[in-house]
């Protein structure tokens, strides 16, 4: 095969097919490719998944009880049985010259044929005894062959595709002898400041490394490739806009954001006032503003936003703020409409020369006469502020000249939405983007998730708030004393929410249980209370008479789904009962307890239920542990993994095999930093100078980024 010779780029590899290589037939092929091997770029980036180190290994006779070890011995013994529950017992004992160490698998029959006598394996587990002997219960088992060396390299292994650690190291073997180089992307200006191994002695070390602290350095290298590539690619698609867009100079001399702040009952935080004048001075600009407004519950995030929507109003263009629920546009409309109250603006048509500024909501609610005046309105340039939900992204939505567009989002609105918004901007202009996320994300995965944004973060939350104190209620007992305190609360003039369980992702199942949930609390544990109830599948114009009950306290209790999950800011509101909380993730554990604790008088969470797992017991602890989102959201990613957080926005993440927004976070930064770097450094000719990068760019991240890369 017409493998060797030249050196080999990333697209050279992927266009072979593993089945050229020697050793690898029919019955391999589509095991590999049970494992997505299906060419020589899958398969020397199938990494292991660790080593064993011969040189600290360890033998079963040293073993002490509870460790967790790693031992490499010889099968000696299979027995299946069955226990007196009916499980099957597959009980094994390994040699190592030292002892024999007892492993059983439950419920796991098919080991009885994977482990034949004679063959060497690498098991991983925790060290029991029963009986006087050491042993493991269901360890992780990789069979490793009878390699030699030093550090022999251990693969993921697929027992359902049928396919060894030892297949896959001779099969890497063979591909790494037959490709003589491995082509390097990276200019050296890139590797040496950052200390990187070159790319063929990655590649080659990271499958046969020749000491633990060269797998580790081959890792960093390959890890900071994946990590770059993305970056490229948002760096790009950053740059792309920049340049082939035009922006609306927002060069006004902010009265209105004067006004509104001499108005306000309250003084605007530090970190408020920071994202204005960031804020503000984007908008000045030429270039269309496309930020990223981070911050915890409750940080004021909607003062801000409100912020840019009136600057692009006093230049005389109109804004737009998007909410994900209607719960939400429908408050943040309320909201607007109150602070905006008193605002004018200048006007032919009248006989002072002026008119009152004026805000439309857009949402089901709305009926179609009211809704063609918006239309109408918009279109004429006389609504100035338009709040909604994703109806603002109708085709039959026309704006006179849309300077500002607002998305609150909660990982609902993709890069494509934005697009579809910003094309609603005068003419070839572009409005202003500012997103805001509802929860915080870490900064990595902001990076990488946001990576084509500029970043805000309100890291301080307005004064005046009392902690709020979460309580895990686990069990009866304490769950009497949760509706104690609702009822107190509710005596003392302040208002509580209880959140139903999550039954089922149909909103239909959701409401019933609700239904049933607050006639149970009704008529039992709040009777005597004025409890409400709302969910998802009541008439808009139900929910909002229930919310506006609320807001006005003539409810004390609210029995409500998810709906109240963003945004809904009651500030007499003081306990937070989530029931069945485990089933909840931290996030959005996080949101609803966000609920509470916005006024000044002391607060409380009460998760009841019990955690499924210990994952879940974690989520539980880390929400009574702290009441910081950044902190939580660091939690979040260690317990859940990235894919959970890209997977929702950023196809390319699949090439992340290596690296880890949670324990490459120094590298994150490295790679984003050099990807401004070589991305401006080549301007709109990065094709053409760096040619290798872009191949691989454009090979292995995301369609939507990837078409940037060649839009000069
Ligand atoms: P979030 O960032 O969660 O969207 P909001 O914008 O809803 O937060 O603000 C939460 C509450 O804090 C609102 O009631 C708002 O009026 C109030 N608030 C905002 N900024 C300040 C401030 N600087 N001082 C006091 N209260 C503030
Ligand atoms: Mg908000």
């Amino acid at each position: 095969m017409k493998v060797a010779g030249s050196a080999k780029t990333l697209p050279d590899l992927a266009a072979i097919d593993v089945g050229r290589l020697a050793g690898v037939g029919d019955k391999a092929l589509e095991a590999l490719s049970g494992v997505g091997v299906t060419n020589l770029l899958d398969l020397v980036t199938y990494y292991p998944r660790r080593y064993l180190d011969r040189t600290n290994q360890r033998s079963i006779g040293e073993l002490a009880e509870g460790e967790e070890a790693m031992v490499l011995a010889v099968v000696r013994n299979v027995k299946t049985r069955r226990t007196r529950q009916g499980r099957a017992l597959v009980e094994v004992d390994l040699f190592d010259d030292s002892s024999y160490l007892r492993v059983s698998f439950f419920n796991q029959a098919w080991r009885s044929r994977q482990l034949q006598e004679g063959t060497q394996v690498v098991v991983f587990g925790k060290v029991e005894r029963y009986q006087g002997r050491r042993q493991m219960t269901n360890p992780v088992v990789d069979l490793v062959g009878d390699r030699t060396g030093r550090i022999i390299p251990v693969y993921p292994q697929s027992d359902k595709a049928g396919i060894s650690s030892s297949q896959v190291a001779t099969w890497v073997e063979e591909a790494l002898r037959r490709v003589t180089s491995f082509v390097d992307p990276l200019p050296v200006e890139i590797r040496e400041p950052y200390d990187l191994v070159g790319r063929d002695w990655a590649l080659r070390q990271i499958h046969a490394p020749s000491s633990m602290g060269a797998a580790q350095k081959a890792r960093v290298r390959l890890a900071f490739d994946e990590l770059l590539r993305l970056q490229v690619a948002l760096v790009l698609r950053k740059r792309a806009l920049e340049r082939s867009s035009q922006g609306i100079r927002h060069d006004v001399p902010g009265r209105f954001l004067e006004r509104l702040r001499r108005q306000l009952p309250f003084s605007l935080t530090r970190a408020q006032q920071a994202a204005l004048t960031e804020i503000t001075a984007d908008m000045a600009g030429v270039y269309p503003m496309h930020r990223l407004l981070q911050g915890d519950v409750g940080s004021g995030k909607t003062l801000v936003a409100l912020g840019a929507i009136i600057t692009a109003i006093e230049g005389g263009h109109q804004g737009a703020l998007m909410a994900p629920t209607e719960v939400l546009a429908e408050q943040h409309y309320a909201a607007i409409s109150d602070l905006l109250a008193g605002f004018t603006l200048p006007s032919d048509g009248t006989l002072t020369g002026e008119r009152p500024l004026s805000v439309a909501l857009l949402s089901n609610r709305v009926g179609a006469a009211q809704r063609r005046r918006v239309a109408h309105g918009l279109a004429e340039g006389t609504v100035d502020v338009l709040v909604g939900t994703h109806a603002l992204l109708g085709e039959a939505v026309e704006f006179h000249s849309l300077g500002c567009v607002v998305i609150d989002e909660q990982h609902r609105f993709g890069v494509e939405q934005r697009a579809a918004l910003r094309s609603k901007g005068p003419g070839a202009a572009i409005p202003d983007v500012l997103v805001m996320t509802a929860t915080p994300i870490p900064r990595t995965a902001a990076m990488t998730v946001y990576g084509d944004l500029d970043t805000t973060v309100l890291d301080e939350l307005p004064p005046g708030r009392t902690p709020i104190t979460t309580i895990w209620a686990r069990g009866p007992l304490v769950e009497a004393e949760v509706w104690e305190r609702v009822r107190s609360e509710s005596a003392a003039g302040r208002q509580a929410y209880v959140v139903c369980p999550l039954v089922d992702d149909s909103e239909k199942v959701q409401a019933r249980s609700a239904s049933a949930e607050h006639e149970r609390l009704a008529d039992g544990e709040l009777a005597g209370l004025r409890v409400g109830l709302l969910h998802g599948q009541m008439a808009a114009a139900d929910k909002e008479a229930v919310m506006e009950d609320f807001r006005r306290g003539g409810l004390d209790v609210l029995v409500s789904t998810t709906v109240i999950e963003v945004g809904v800011d009651v500030p007499n509101a003081t306990v937070m009962v989530i029931e069945d909380a485990g089933r909840f993730g931290i996030a959005q554990l996080h949101q609803l307890r966000g609920r509470v604790g916005r006024g000044a008088s002391e607060s409380w969470c009460y998760l009841l239920g019990s955690a499924s797992g210990v994952e879940g017991e974690r989520r539980l602890e880390a929400l009574e542990a702290s009441t910081d989102g950044f902190e939580l959201a660091e939690v979040d990613l260690e317990l859940r993994g990235e894919g959970t957080i890209l997977g929702a926005r950023q196809k390319g993440s699949n090439d992340l095999k290596l690296a880890s927004l949670r324990r490459d976070k120094q590298l994150v930064g490295k790679a984003r930093e050099a990807a401004f770097a070589l991305v401006d450094a080549s301007g709109s000719r990065f094709v053409e100078e760096l040619p290798e990068l872009a191949g691989e760019v454009s090979l292995l991240v995301d369609e939507v980024d990837r078409q940037f890369l060649f839009k000069s």
